[in-house]
């Protein structure tokens, strides 16, 4: 199936292959002052629908990710990042955390959250 989203203008919009199983409430100093849930995905799985110049970025710490936002209306929308796993960053795993509060259609509620400790990262 395909998962729509968009940000509150529509000015940033894109879609993903399959809905999330879970979604991801994480603590580090940016997550908890944006207050997405994210949603996993790789490259593959993920399509930006509208202009790429709709869509900001931020950057901080480190700058190994990118944190995209509409440029019009604010929202945050996805994120780029190399896989961590175990705390190892893997340049060519590279995998795409979207704000899963976009999507259109889809209960937020039926899924479960899993805290994500990022402030210990
Ligand atoms: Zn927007």
């Amino acid at each position: 199936m395909t998962l729509k989203a968009r940000c509150h203008c529509g000015a940033t919009q894109f879609e993903v292959t399959q809905a999330p199983e879970w979604v991801s409430d994480c603590n580090c100093s940016f997550c908890s002052k944006r207050g997405a849930l994210w949603a996993y995905y790789t490259p593959d799985q993920f399509k930006l629908t509208t202009a790429r110049d709709r869509v900001s970025t931020y950057q901080w710490g480190g700058y190994f990710g990118t944190h995209h936002h509409c440029g019009v209306c604010g929202c945050g929308t996805y994120s780029q990042f190399p896989s961590f796993e175990n705390g190892v960053v893997n340049h060519d795993a590279p995998r795409i955390s979207l704000n899963a509060r976009l999507f259109e259609d889809f209960d937020l509620d039926a899924v479960p959250v899993r805290k994500t400790d990022g402030r210990s990262y």
